[in-house]
């Protein structure tokens, strides 16, 4: 990361550093260009205002003129029109004007050392007024050229320039440094822990405390993904306990009885067989219900939708459960408003299976002369049904993992209650497929609470 920004920002600084070099010296060299084309015309008006208060004018004023545009590093020579006649030049020995020339070649050099330039000569004609008194011919060297002032002014801006990039460059490399360092540092520690984790170390939490909210979110992201992937093995080996245990205690109770029968031991009498029936029912029960699991996880294909009243079928539910609830001297409650109808576009049956199984849940972990109560509010969207009981509860491990097919509660707690762990992971596929949500708060030993809240319309696609 340090390398990248470093290179990055090297290049940056460089392209802005030839970049505002060639834009500036583009710009000045505008500006000398424009600087020369003024002075030469100046020098030109100059020497025709002379010829016109006299003609020819005194050697001495011309010469004046000249020794100026010398100084600006201009030859300045003045020829009489009719005989072609030099009357001034500005150097006085041929010497003089090549020295200047070399010096100035030298200037440009300095600041172009591949510069090519050459000594040139524009010709003005001195007229006016249809009067032509002769021409100026005006030598320097070009196409451009600078005085010494000039190229000490641009060796300074380059000097200037450079000496902002490095600085520039400097600090940005430092501040990178510090910020990749806080960056890298705890992205490189979660990477390492993350290849932990792929090789199978669930249980391993980061901890630690980045400044960086992104990198914060990713942690927790890990972190998240760590203790999902731990609990999901953990309901992985449950349900192989589970499915184990389900399925080998009908067939050895069958097997031990049909083996008795067979040597003898046992008589065959109706009972027996009845023992062996219930038992054989009770593996296609459970064959069943994983079946109904593996259907309802295939989502919304499996609703069949049509128009029905929540309440009316959550009360012909309460009812089925009548002499339950007197057996075990449970008080049920059912609350909802008279005046709505509660009309819902869902798969009628299954969500009538989870009513049943949330019922059939509180009412078996709830001891005798314990309370249910079934509650269903409305709002625009969703209708929310609540089942509350004041049962056993489920420890706050547990609300996690009741909704994991084949999971069931701290066994020694619930053993004594018949059950496969399954229906409620068989709930919260259908509330799913109707794009629902289904929750529990609960609190051990005081009860529980399973609130549904289903969409009055049904999924939204
Ligand atoms: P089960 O057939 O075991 O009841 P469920 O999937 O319906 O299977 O429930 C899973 C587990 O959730 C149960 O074994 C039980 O531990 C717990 N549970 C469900 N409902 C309640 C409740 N109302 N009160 C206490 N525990 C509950």
């Amino acid at each position: 990361m340090i390398i990248n920004h470093t290179i990055l920002i090297f290049a940056f600084v460089l392209i802005i550093v030839l970049t505002s070099n060639y834009l500036f010296k583009r710009q000045f060299n505008k500006y000398v260009t424009e600087n020369h084309r003024e002075v030469s015309q100046k020098i030109v008006n100059d020497t025709l205002n002379l010829f016109k208060n006299e003609n020819p004018p005194k050697y001495e004023d011309l010469y004046k003129i000249g020794s100026q545009a010398l100084d600006k590093g201009i030859v300045y020579m003045v020829n009489i029109d009719y005989e072609n006649q030099l009357i001034c030049m500005s150097t006085i020995l041929p010497g003089d004007s090549v020295d200047m020339l070399t010096q100035m070649e030298k200037t440009m050099h300095s600041v172009y050392p591949h510069f090519e330039g050459q000594y040139q000569e524009d010709k003005y004609i001195l007229e006016e007024n249809g009067v032509t008194y002769g021409y100026v011919t005006i030598g320097y060297y070009g196409p451009i050229y600078y005085s010494e002032f000039d190229a000490a002014f641009i060796k300074a801006f380059n000097r200037t320039i450079i000496i902002l990039g490095v600085l520039f460059f400097g600090f940005t490399t430092i501040f990178i440094y510090f910020i990749a360092d806080k960056i890298t540092k705890p992205i490189t520690f979660i990477s390492k822990k993350a290849k932990e984790i792929e090789q199978g170390n669930y249980s391993e939490i980061i901890d630690i405390k980045p400044n960086t909210i992104e990198i914060n979110d990713l942690l927790k992201s890990v972190n998240s993904l760590s203790k999902n992937l731990n609990n999901q093995q953990e309901i992985k080996k449950q349900m192989a306990q589970n499915y184990t245990h389900e399925i080998r205690t009908p067939l050895t109770s069958i097997m031990t009885t049909i083996e008795g029968m067979k040597d003898g031991y046992f008589e065959i009498t109706s009972e027996r067989l009845d023992t062996i029936y219930a038992e054989i029912s009770r593996i296609i029960n459970l064959v069943e219900n994983v079946d109904m699991l593996v259907e309802t996880s295939d989502g919304q294909n499996m609703l069949n939708t049509s128009q029905f009243s929540l309440k009316d079928n959550i009360n012909n539910i309460l009812s089925s459960f009548e002499s339950q609830f007197v057996s075990k001297n449970i008080s049920a409650r059912f609350n909802y408003c008279e005046k709505e109808a509660y009309k819902i576009v869902a798969d009628e049956e299954k969500i009538n299976s989870v009513i049943y199984n949330l019922i059939s849940n509180s009412c078996k972990y709830t001891d005798e002369h314990g309370k249910i109560d079934v509650i269903i509010d409305s709002d625009k969207v969703n209708y929310t049904i609540r089942v509350i009981d004041t049962g056993i509860g489920i420890s706050e491990k547990d609300k996690e993992l009741i909704f994991e097919h084949l999971y069931r509660a701290d066994k020694s707690r619930v053993r004594e209650v018949s059950g496969k762990g399954i229906g409620l992971a068989i709930c919260k596929n259908i509330i799913l497929a109707h794009g629902g949500t289904i929750k529990v708060n609960s609190e051990l030993n005081s009860g529980s609470e399973f609130i549904v809240k289903l969409p009055r319309e049904g999924k939204l696609i």
